[in-house]
């Protein structure tokens, strides 16, 4: 292994000086030695300060569906460019790219554009607590809806000694304030009767359930389609919006997102990632009687909000995506991935299983892929960090968090497949090897 940091890491010196952990997300930092700075991308590949190149599949978790840089994108956002940044008023294209979500998404009837998949979260909730009066709201565990404080609430399951044992939800990290944990519940993924049980006896408290379709930040782990159906079910029956957060799904799993693959029509969904190949834009939409409160009583806005250059690259990013093709080839790359490594695997008998959509898939090292977050720390998590790690030294940029899925673009081509796929190989090898050895044993 030849990798060097020498150069991230006179960098991270440096920015460490002017910014907090010398990144721009805590979530960028990866450990004083270990934290990579890019100096570009390209397509499917991504270079680092030192030269080092890198296959991308954690595509800035997700949006990069198309490859970086690309052409035609790029283009349109130049041309958006060319019209001005923002002016406090609406331009023409807002309706065309609102369009294009609509015919994409048969329940977005309306929309409106938010920054960021965070901005648009916090509008969905603002307006289903506006719809129904109530202020009380369902997430489920594993899942994420973006840095806010009403969603910054985690189960603790890592620390779970007892199976049977309920993980005690801690907020992720200080300054939340403690008294939100009287606004929400937590539910396991996948659990109906739970879901069931809780509404019955609060539902008159709860404004909306929010739930991520397939949990895009806790290993992929998809719905159960008779789950996701049931919550859809209770709300109706309940009087409580069901919010699907289609932040990493939206226009990645299919053109419609989740809600095309489970045939399910969200009151209010949120869009963003897959919509700007990485430019940031992102929506809440959803049914007409709801985003009509929106200038009735409920606020919604924004500086930046439909920032020219983003629309224009979410409209012509959109125009990719819309027939669907761009994503069988995406699905399609998945797949064969997931078979090639599960030739690797299995020739070193190793059990492992995977999890989500082909395009947004989780890597387990256990038999039985995990059906909620619980089930995530009986997979053998420590082994998915150490491959990881040799992953990333040989070249194959995935998520070191075993809890992230993998991102596919349609610039993955079979040149990155075989590329990705010998330094697995390899990488597998040195992980059982270091496992093999005394120390390696030790440190699990
Ligand atoms: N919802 C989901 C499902 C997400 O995956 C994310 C981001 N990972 C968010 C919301 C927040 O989006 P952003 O980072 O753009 O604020």
């Amino acid at each position: 292994m030849t990798r060097t940091l020498e150069k991230s890491n006179r960098h991270f010196d440096n920015a460490v000086r002017r910014l907090p952990l010398g990144v721009s997300s805590n979530f960028r930092y990866w450990g004083d030695e270990r934290t990579v700075y890019v100096k570009r991308g390209h397509g499917a590949r991504v270079w680092d300060l030192d030269d080092n190149a890198y296959i991308d599949y954690r595509l800035g978790y997700g949006p990069v569906i198309l490859g970086h840089c690309h052409a035609q994108v790029d283009a349109a956002a130049r041309e958006g460019q060319a019209i001005g940044t923002v002016f406090a008023l609406g331009t023409e294209r807002e309706l065309a790219v609102a369009e294009l979500i609509h015919d994409m998404v048969p329940a977005a009837e309306l929309v409106r554009f938010s920054n960021s998949g965070t901005e648009a979260v916090m509008a969905a909730l603002r307006l289903a607590r506006a719809a129904t009066g109530k202020d009380n709201y369902v997430i489920f565990e594993g899942s994420y809806h973006g840095l806010f404080d009403a969603t910054m609430w985690w189960a603790d399951v890592a620390n779970l000694k007892d199976p049977d044992q309920e993980p005690e939800i801690v907020s992720l990290g200080k300054g939340i304030p403690d008294l939100i944990r009287q606004l929400f519940w937590q539910v396991p993924y996948n659990d109906v009767d739970r879901l069931e049980s809780l509404f019955r006896r609060h539902a008159d408290r709860i404004a909306a359930v929010l739930i991520e379709p397939i949990l895009g930040n806790c290993c992929g782990i998809p719905s159960h389609p008779d789950f996701i159906r049931a919550v859809r079910e209770l709300c109706d029956r309940h009087g409580v919006l069901m919010i699907v957060d289609e932040v990493k799904t939206g226009f990645r799993v299919a053109t419609g997102g989740a809600q095309e693959l489970y045939g399910v029509a969200a009151d209010i969904c949120t869009m963003a990632k897959a919509m700007g190949n990485g430019y940031p834009i992102a929506a809440v939409a959803g049914r007409e009687e709801f985003m009509r409160l929106f200038g009735k009583g409920v606020a919604h806005g924004g500086t930046y909000t439909a920032q020219s250059m983003s629309l224009a690259a979410a409209e012509k990013t959109l125009q990719i995506l819309r027939d669907g093709t761009v994503l069988a080839g995406i699905a399609e790359y998945g797949r064969k991935m997931q078979a090639g490594m599960s030739r690797i695997l299995e020739a070193s008998g190793v059990a492992h299983s995977f999890t989500g959509h082909p395009s947004m898939a989780g890597l387990f090292f256990r038999e039985t892929a995990p059906t909620n977050y619980r089930d995530w720390r009986l997979s053998d998590y420590t082994f998915y960090d150490a491959l990881a790690r040799n992953l990333i030294d040989r070249g194959v940029m995935c998520e070191p968090d075993s809890r992230e899925p993998w991102f596919i673009s349609a610039a993955h081509d079979r040149a990155c497949l075989d590329e990705t796929l010998t330094a697995f190989a390899d990488a597998l090898d040195a992980t059982l090897r270091a496992r093999a050895r005394p120390h390696g044993q030790a440190a699990e």
